[in-house]
């Protein structure tokens, strides 16, 4: 029996080379062999293999909502549009190429969300969450939808979790979002670094903006033509382009540093003070603005230790957006958020082999023979599960000897074995799977012994 069990791989096992056989970033569709239907572009189905990651993420940001005092918040995945053109920007990428929009039956145009800022400032809003004691801190998890090219580390849907302090406008809100988000990663197994930068208010846009416009404008033949065209509609969204050709002429424009005004410079350097304090390594990174519109002084961004320069290396990013919720019609409310995109973590978590825990292996298998048993069996498993002790079963396999191969690749302590016979006296075996023993022990009894067994 022990020979036997050493040939077969057991279930963690199975599942960690399946996991390393999955398809790590799945950025062409598979072939078509059949005509069943397909996989939209930019879109992946996730499979069980990759399960293990999800679980361990959700979990890692669950607890760090708790730590931290986090409330889960889930808003819709579908939003009218109109809520996202107001909140992300007009002239930004997103608003002007990305979103899934459509008219639904009612004839209202809507929006698949391609974030989820706009939506907790929404439900700020309207729930009166202004009312309670300052400041709400909510985090969320969920899919958003953006019509990009796909390529490595960018998909149509993708997940984000993020974190969001609403109501607070002091410059330890921003560090604590830095801090948590640095650690978050460091819990992962993520290797990291944060880049910050200040992008000050409106106010020290415009004459930055003027500066910016004056560089970009002397240097026009050397830039590509989506910032041509961006110069004339949204100057700032000039330094989010991440073609090669345009890089000496960002690297040489003017920082939006040297145009802060006081409030905005002092804010900077509180934020930078507790991070120093903290001891969390920062990259201070003058050009980093950020694609969406609502954002305004501190913004930051996560890049993988090692990773290449890019939109598509960014794990997660975030900042303050003072100004969102006026902008969608409520009452002024300082707040800040922070969104790591969860496949390009899981990719770099996979990439690293970071240690990701299992699911507790089952230590009892349950096996039935005959219609009779089986119909007991599904009662003894729930006694099973009510008391605690992991079990498997197959109530589909007939086979004993198939039975027992699968509680042999599951590497379970012991085999429950409920036969016609077991039935009609009222017992059941349990079987010691490394010695081969088998015990007869009352049906009644069988919970109490097998907890005595496994301890
Ligand atoms: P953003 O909402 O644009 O600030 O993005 C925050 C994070 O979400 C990024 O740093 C990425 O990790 C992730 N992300 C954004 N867009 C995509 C995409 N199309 N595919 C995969 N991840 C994305």
């Amino acid at each position: 029996m022990a020979k036997e069990k050493k040939a077969i791989k057991s279930k963690p096992q199975v599942l960690e080379e399946a996991a390393k056989a999955a398809p790590k970033e799945k950025v062409v569709a598979p072939p078509r062999t059949s005509s069943a239907p397909e996989l939209l572009r930019g879109m992946r189905d996730i499979l069980p293999a990759e399960a293990k990651y999800w679980r361990f993420l959700r979990k890692t940001a669950e607890d760090f909502a708790v730590a931290y005092g986090f409330d889960c918040i889930e808003t819709p995945i579908m939003e009218p549009t109109n809520l996202f053109v107001r909140a992300v920007g007009k002239q930004t990428d997103i608003v002007e190429k990305e979103m899934y929009s459509f008219d639904d039956q009612g004839g209202e145009r809507v929006t698949l969300r391609p974030e989820a800022t706009a939506s907790i400032v929404r439900a700020y809003l309207s729930h009166g969450m202004f009312n309670i004691p300052q400041p709400v801190k909510l985090w969320y998890e969920g899919p958003m939808f953006r019509y990009e090219r796909p390529q490595a580390g960018r998909s149509r849907e993708f997940h984000q979790v993020g974190f969001e302090i609403l109501g607070e406008g002091k410059p330890a809100v921003d560090a604590e979002l830095i801090i948590v988000g640095n650690a978050f990663l460091r819990a992962l197994g993520v290797a990291a670094s944060v880049q910050v930068n200040s992008i000050g208010h409106a106010g020290c846009r415009d004459p930055f903006k003027a500066a910016l416009l004056q560089h970009y404008r002397a240097r026009r033949s050397e830039i590509c033509e989506d910032c041509k065209r961006r110069l004339t509609r949204n100057p700032l969204r000039v330094l989010d382009c991440k073609i090669p050709e345009c890089q000496p002429v960002k690297n040489s424009s003017p920082q939006i540093v040297d145009h802060l005004c006081d409030d905005c410079r002092t804010h900077f350097m509180k934020v930078l003070e507790i991070l120093d304090e903290a001891d969390v390594p920062y990259v201070l990174t003058p050009h980093l603005v950020r694609g969406l519109d609502y954002y305004g002084r501190t913004v930051f961004e996560y890049v993988p230790a090692g990773g290449e320069e890019g939109a598509q290396s960014a794990l997660g990013a975030g900042g303050r957006y003072d100004g969102l919720a006026e902008i969608l019609g409520g009452r002024a409310t300082s707040a800040a958020g922070l969104a790591f995109g969860m496949e390009r973590i899981i990719a770099r978590m996979r990439e690293a082999n970071a240690p990701v825990p299992e699911l507790p292996a089952p230590s009892i298998f349950l096996a039935q023979l005959g219609e009779h048993a089986r119909r007991k069996a599904f009662a003894l498993f729930e006694k099973l599960r009510a008391a605690g002790i992991r079990s498997a079963a197959n109530f589909s396999k007939e086979s004993l000897k198939q039975q027992m191969e699968i509680a042999g690749k599951l590497g379970v302590r012991y085999a429950l074995i409920l036969g016609q016979k077991e039935v009609l006296e009222g017992t059941l075996i349990i079987r010691d799977m490394d010695s081969g023993v088998q015990e007869i022990v009352g049906y009644e009894k069988a919970i109490e012994e097998l907890r005595r067994k496994l301890g």
